[in-house]
């Protein structure tokens, strides 16, 4: 097709100077080389060049006297149709040096778009799992090939994106890895990219159907080694991380009951030897089996803390949700701890019309406890408690005020962290730090949050939310 095009070209312009224009041999010239730059310039050298030739024989036969003939009869002539054909041999070099420059060029910047691509895919995850699962896809998205498969030496492991026909046998995979460079099937449908760590060998990369230059495949294989040793990098200092964690956590909880366990056991120990060993009078005798009540009801409540913390860190907890009147759940929690708050007149204030909540009741009621009881527990003996609720809009926001000592603001935000107490009063009030962790929990495991504002010597204010009963 492109040789009948260049010969109708050629034919056109001899016609329309023959026929329709009468121009001066060097207007045709002139002509016959622009269209020849022209095809060097859109088709490549080797149409110039033989058109170059074509476009030399009319323009003798045509164009130089005597007319009609291939014979030259002025010397002048015959130099000007070896300029004509210098001229257009060299220019159309020049114009089809240009062409494959910019197809080069166009060819490596498509190249670098898809290592680009393909760098910022792999740069979304950290996750070493998450990371290996999306190689396949995202090396076929970005260079555009047919299918893609990854094989990763550790773990004997293949991840596959598109149509893969042929099945290959984990030792052929291996070998493959081993290869040293890359290497093209007899085919040339696939590429074999091995991947590896430094000089260690750590999978292969095959595609099918690329058209990417070797270059371009051997950094995108480097960037699939590289963003793999980030992902196993960032995935061990996390596990790391978490065990360091884990470890403390464990020492804490374990520091924080073991104190928390001894006080209330050494007064059983106490009244149970005291009981034990002498003719008490009655009084004397029914004090000491208050003591050991009261301190046992202290370990029962010390265990089932632990107990929940466990649980709801394991997210082992089920609640069950249903729709609610806060009031009615306040009231509940005011009563059973009653006797934690006696001495502390509490005053409630509720907003009228309170919509109901969707929450589990007994962990509510265990939440407003928690914030009752550290009411009662850091402020004098004697100081109000303000308990109240109101509306704001999809969530219902619930507060237990006190005018107890307050919370350092550098604490606020640390309190409701596990085993987390405030210095000042940790050596002098019994706790374990577990409370406002368990109740920031539950709160969030109802879709609400928990917060605290507090001013040192003016008390503090813990409000935490839970969503709104909307209708199914
Ligand atoms: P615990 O009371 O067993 O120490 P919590 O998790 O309930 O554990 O509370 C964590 C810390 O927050 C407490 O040690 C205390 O310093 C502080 N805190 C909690 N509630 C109040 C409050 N109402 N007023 C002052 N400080 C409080």
């Amino acid at each position: 097709m492109r040789w009948l095009g260049a010969a109708a070209g050629l034919a056109a312009i001899v016609t329309f100077y023959r026929a329709v224009v009468n121009a001066n041999p060097t207007t045709v010239a002139l002509t016959l080389l622009l269209f020849i730059l022209f095809l060097a310039a859109r088709w490549g050298l080797r149409y110039a060049i033989i058109t170059s030739f074509a476009a030399g024989a009319c323009y003798n036969f045509f164009f130089l006297p005597p007319i009609g003939h291939f014979t030259i009869s002025d010397p002048q002539n015959v130099l000007a149709l070896i300029v004509f054909l210098v001229t257009s041999v060299g220019a159309s070099r020049m114009s089809n040096r240009i062409r494959q420059e910019s197809m080069d060029a166009r060819a490596r910047q498509a190249e670098l778009e898809v290592l680009y691509r393909l760098g910022r895919a792999l740069l979304q995850t950290d996750e070493l799992a998450h990371l290996t699962n999306s190689i396949p896809a995202s090396v076929a998205i970005a260079s555009g090939a047919k299918a893609v498969l990854f094989y990763l030496l550790d773990g004997d492991r293949v991840y596959l994106a598109g149509d893969w026909p042929v099945q290959l046998s984990s030792a052929e995979l291996k070998e493959l890895s081993h290869n040293p460079g890359i290497v093209s099937s007899a085919s040339a449908q696939e590429t074999m990219v091995p991947l590896r760590t430094g000089v260690r060998p750590r999978g292969v990369l095959i595609i099918r159907g690329t058209t990417l230059s070797h270059q371009s495949l051997d950094a995108l294989g480097g960037l699939i080694s590289i963003s793999l040793d980030r992902a196993s990098a960032v995935d061990e200092v996390t596990r790391a991380e978490a065990a360091k964690e884990s470890e403390r956590l464990r020492g804490l909880m374990l520091d924080s009951i073991a104190h928390e366990l001894r006080t209330p056991l050494t007064s059983i120990k106490a009244s149970v030897t005291t009981l034990l060993s002498s003719d008490l009078r009655p009084e004397v005798a029914h004090d000491l089996l208050t003591v050991i009540d009261e301190e046992s009801d202290r370990l029962n409540r010390l265990v089932a803390q632990a107990v929940e913390m466990a649980q709801l860190d394991t997210q082992e907890v089920r609640m069950s949700f249903s729709p609610q009147q806060l009031s009615g759940l306040i009231d509940v929690a005011l009563e059973t701890y009653k006797t934690t708050l006696a001495g502390h007149p509490v005053t409630l204030s509720l907003s009228p019309n309170l919509p109901q909540v969707d929450a589990d009741p007994v962990w509510i009621q265990k939440l407003l406890g928690n914030l009752l009881e550290n009411a009662a527990k850091y402020s004098p003996a004697g100081a109000p408690i303000f308990v109240s609720a109101d509306d704001r809009g999809t969530l219902i926001a619930c507060s237990v005020a006190d005018r107890g000592a307050g919370i350092d603001p550098m604490e606020q935000s640390l309190i409701f962290d596990k085993f987390y107490r405030a210095r000042n009063r940790a050596l002098h009030t019994p706790g374990t730090g577990m409370g406002l962790a368990i109740c920031r929990a539950i709160a969030e495991a109802h879709g609400g949050a928990i917060s605290v504002t507090s001013q040192p010597g003016n008390g503090s204010v813990f409000t935490f939310t839970l969503p709104r009963h909307t209708a199914p």
